[in-house]
């Protein structure tokens, strides 16, 4: 008996310094970054004492002229049995089959370089085999960086925040980032979890970092939004023009911490963001917004008039209808301000678009009207009525010219709308935090849990990780 306790005492004492050192590995969770996609070349830079190993036999790789894993440049191409590793003048080096991961040497501060940007972490190389819009099978290379979350946030809080804002500011950024990571882990599948631009998080790697954001992730370490005990939706946008949106506004579905509420501490005509905030004129003619919808296969004949039909009751354009000559087009929620975003043909990448759903919008066809009683606009004079001998009666636009002397020139005013202009306030969807709030509410001297508490009300703040 007492030598199975002994025995049992023994393995427990082997097996806890292995066990204690593995959780202290894991505490900071991983995460997997797509760095570069679909590249039919990546150069790559390693500093001496970087390793170069096969993914999967884990085996250093060596190369024909001894090892690889000495300073030095060189590219990576895709081909259909694997990876070619080729000098700057395209010598070759040699063929590999399979990824390549390089690993950091934490020994040093040296850095790898992959497509002029330095990592912290591993970086892994594969192939992507991926269709061309002809349907042909082209082979291109992805890389993709693993990192410890607090890392990969050193290189996301100054991409997504200006690192000179408040420190109380660069907190909230910290959290609502390390919060956005977490419940994106898979996001983007098996290969890796997030990818390095706006469809995730902005991402610069250790050549972003900067001490103030450094010390904001530090200063927040582990710590996250949760309700009822889940990872919160920390969606967050530059300005909120002095409102924030419910999400079933902008999509569909509503979450009870997320709220429309006037925020005091965005006002969109003075600070920081205030040109980006302050938004307009934005001009479209009516050639403009039909290429925009025909792209989208909507097809209303001739514009006639674009129209706010309804308003959220943050003053956001909740549904905007496009009425034309043979039908009309109700784009609601977010399409009142993407249906103009330029993702259309190449040549029409000039094209400005809306910064927020929170706009008006005027029409060179808008005409005041003057009653004995009251001022009244009319958006178009097609749809108006003059009043004659016998009663009133449409206007026959086929016979009627109208002038005015605005601006001191006489101005042919159209009977329909020629050219539409909006401006508004506000950058973003408007759901979740302002980051021009938080600065405000930082430089009152609000901390970043105040700041966070406000625009994700009635979540917690957590150790997600120590
Ligand atoms: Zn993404």
């Amino acid at each position: 008996m007492y030598k199975k306790i002994l025995v049992l005492v023994l393995i427990l004492f082997l097996i806890v310094p292995v066990f204690v050192q593995s959780k202290t590995n894991n505490d900071v969770p991983q995460v997997k970054v797509g760095v570069v996609e679909d590249s039919k070349e990546i150069k790559v830079e390693v500093p001496s004492n970087y390793m170069m190993v096969n993914e999967y036999s884990g085996n250093s790789i060596k190369c024909r002229d001894g090892d690889l894993v000495k300073d030095g440049e060189f590219i990576l191409q895709p081909l259909s049995i694997g990876i070619k590793i080729t000098h700057l003048d395209g010598t070759l080096i040699d063929v590999f089959t399979g990824p390549i991961r390089i690993t950091e040497d934490y020994e040093t501060d040296s850095k790898a370089r992959v497509d002029g940007i330095r990592y912290r972490g591993d970086i892994v190389i594969s192939t992507q085999y991926k269709e061309d819009e002809n349907g042909d099978s082209q082979d291109t290379l992805l890389a993709v960086n693993h990192i410890d979350i607090q890392s990969y946030l050193r290189g996301v809080v100054p991409k997504e925040m200006p690192a000179f804002w408040h420190v109380e500011a660069l907190k909230a950024q910290a959290v609502t980032a390390r919060t956005y990571t977490l419940k994106s882990m898979g996001k983007h599948g098996q290969e890796y979890d997030l990818c390095s631009t706006q469809h995730c998080q902005v991402y610069g790697g250790y050549d972003a970092e900067q001490s103030s954001t450094d010390h904001a992730v530090e200063a927040t370490s582990g710590k996250v939004l949760t309700y009822n005990n889940s990872l919160a939706h920390t969606f967050y946008h530059a300005a909120n023009g002095g409102h924030t949106e419910a999400p079933e506004n902008v999509w569909t579905n509503a979450l009870p911490y997320l709220k429309s509420t006037p925020d005091p501490y965005d006002n969109p005509y003075e600070g920081y963001l205030k040109p980006r905030a302050d938004w307009g004129p934005v001009s479209f003619t009516a050639d403009n917004i039909i290429s925009r919808l025909k792209y989208r296969d909507i097809d209303v004949g001739e514009l006639v008039d674009v129209v706010i039909r309804e308003r959220a009751s943050s003053g956001r354009v909740i549904d905007l209808e496009f009425v034309g000559t043979g039908d009309s087009y109700n784009a609601l929620r977010e399409k009142a301000r993407t249906i103009f975003s330029y993702n259309c043909e190449k040549e029409e990448e000039s094209y400005p678009s809306l910064n927020s759903q929170m706009f008006d919008l005027k029409t060179d066809s808008q005409v005041w009207v003057q009653t004995s009683s009251e001022k009244s606009e009319v958006s178009r004079l097609e749809n108006a009525f003059v009043a004659t001998a016998s009663g009133s009666e449409q206007l026959d636009i086929s016979k009627i010219s109208l002038k005015s002397g605005y601006e001191g020139k006489d101005r042919i005013i159209p009977f329909r709308p020629t050219s539409f202009v909006f401006n508004g306030q506000g950058w973003g969807h408007g759901i979740g935090m302002s980051q021009s709030g938080a600065y405000n509410r930082a430089k009152d001297g609000q901390t970043y849990d105040e700041i966070m508490s406000f625009y994700y009300s009635g979540t917690e703040l957590k150790q997600w990780y120590k």
